[in-house]
């Protein structure tokens, strides 16, 4: 039992790297550290405790949780230092040996943090709690509000997948996740304080189940009737495990937006292959295919890396053209980074920087393209939009059910409400489509 005696008047700054499930956890950290009396410190104000929530997606992740720890020990000086994520848990010795760090905490240990703060006392040198990879098996809970009308709901945690290029199996273990049961409790919170959008979230999400023997099938059914929740998205979903059945249920549902996000990662079979993906080119131009029958209008981002070891010119040639073909509308786009550990290592051929830069620019070009068309199919249209709060005298913006971003004047009385629109032209920043509200 903790004596949170000793946390009453204590402040706390949090900062976070890397990708959404990284903010809704701080979020939850953060909720944790307030229920016992810890508050965030205000602007320009000294805090007692510093959290750093890392990302190690690729060499420069790191760095950069490098940089912010040196940056927050100096403004904070004195501060209980704390770092977990994914850095913390591959790298927790060097992590512990980093000038002010008092405690590191991996995949498990990161849910009870309380337990970790002592008497928040600094120590010589930080100490590292981290479980082996195997032993790893909490989920952690979070739903976190990005802003007021947007909520970000880990469903999943974990990854069984072991791509070649991929250092998340080991830094957030196997796959597990929470029930469906937890999860619509956490969904209806979210209405209840008004939040209208949840956007579902998790390292490999339609592998959700594995740990509770539900499927993502169920738990989409369920949060569907959620009543105040006007909208999802899945905010990515690998091809393979994007199935018929989750298609046709979103094309149906009451909330479940026509937006979807999958990794692709290669439109190459052989380079496929090299990165130990669990699908070929036809199986994910199938996927698109069946999404477009169902919902022509439908936004469908991809991720591609390029220059993963392997990647020839003729590889890159052939994946290009593949992409090129697809109904898609938006690509992102990433350089592949060497990780240590990971498999991608033992494959010879090496792509330059030069070259990875100038494959990148290819596919942002592509990219631009294709999002720049799907836009402008929609001028004239009347559509629905959830306007989110801007700053006063700003245009507000919003985005559609299938994901355009629409500016809007100004007008406080909007703010989290879906107002209906006719699309206009392109904003002069060309970011956005003019709105007119009906
Ligand atoms: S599916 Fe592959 S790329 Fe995605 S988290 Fe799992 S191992 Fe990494």
């Amino acid at each position: 039992m903790v004596d949170s005696t000793i946390f009453e008047g204590k402040t706390a700054v949090y900062y976070t790297l890397g990708c959404k499930l990284n903010f809704s956890e701080t979020s939850t950290i953060g909720r944790t550290l307030r229920n016992a009396g810890i508050r965030t410190a205000r602007k320009g104000e000294k805090a007692d405790i510093i959290v750093v929530n890392t990302c190690s997606v690729t060499e420069v992740a790191d760095h950069k949780c490098r940089q912010a720890i040196h940056k927050l020990t100096r403004r904070h000086p004195g501060a209980y230092v704390v770092v977990t994520g994914c850095y913390a848990q591959l790298k927790p010795e060097t992590v512990s040996h980093i000038a002010g760090v008092d405690v590191v905490l991996g995949a498990d240990q990161k849910g009870d943090i309380l337990k970790y703060l002592d008497n928040l006392e600094k120590r010589q040198t930080g100490t590292a709690v981290t479980s082996p990879l195997k032993d790893i098996r909490t989920f952690i809970p979070s739903c976190s509000r990005g802003d007021r009308t947007r909520y970000f709901l880990k469903v999943q945690d974990g990854c069984d997948y072991f791509c070649t290029y991929c250092t998340i199996p080991f830094a957030r273990g196997r796959s597990r996740n929470g029930t469906i049961e937890s999860l619509v409790k956490e969904a209806q919170q979210a209405a209840d304080e008004g939040g209208k959008e949840i956007v579902i979230t998790g390292v490999n999400i339609g592998d959700y189940g594995k740990t509770t023997h539900e499927t993502f099938l169920d738990l989409i059914k369920e949060l569907d009737k959620v009543e105040g929740i006007r909208r999802y998205r899945i905010s990515s979903i690998e091809p393979d495990l994007l199935t018929d059945e989750v298609i046709d249920f979103v094309a149906r549902s009451r909330a479940f937006m026509p937006h979807f996000h999958i990794p692709l990662q290669s439109g190459s079979d052989p380079v496929l292959k090299l990165m130990h993906r669990r699908y070929d080119t036809a199986l994910f131009a199938n996927k698109i295919q069946r999404i477009k029958e169902e919902m022509p209008d439908a936004f469908i981002g991809v991720d591609v890396m390029v220059g993963t070891r392997g990647e020839t010119e003729e590889y890159f040639e052939d994946a290009y053209h593949f992409i090129d073909s697809l109904d898609v509308t938006q690509l992102h786009v990433f350089s592949y980074s060497e990780r240590p550990g990971t498999m991608a290592l033992k494959i010879d051929y090496m792509v330059s920087p030069d070259e990875k830069h100038r494959r990148s620019q290819l596919l942002l070009n592509l990219s631009e393209k294709k999002t720049h068309a799907f836009y402008e199919r929609h001028i004239g249209k009347e559509v629905v939009v959830l306007a989110e709060r801007a700053k006063a005298g700003m245009p507000m913006h919003g985005f559609t059910d299938n994901y355009i971003r629409v500016e809007l004047p100004h007008n406080n009385a909007i703010d989290n409400q879906l107002v209906r629109v006719r699309l206009g032209q392109f904003n002069v920043e060309g970011t956005a489509l003019i709105g007119e509200l009906q």
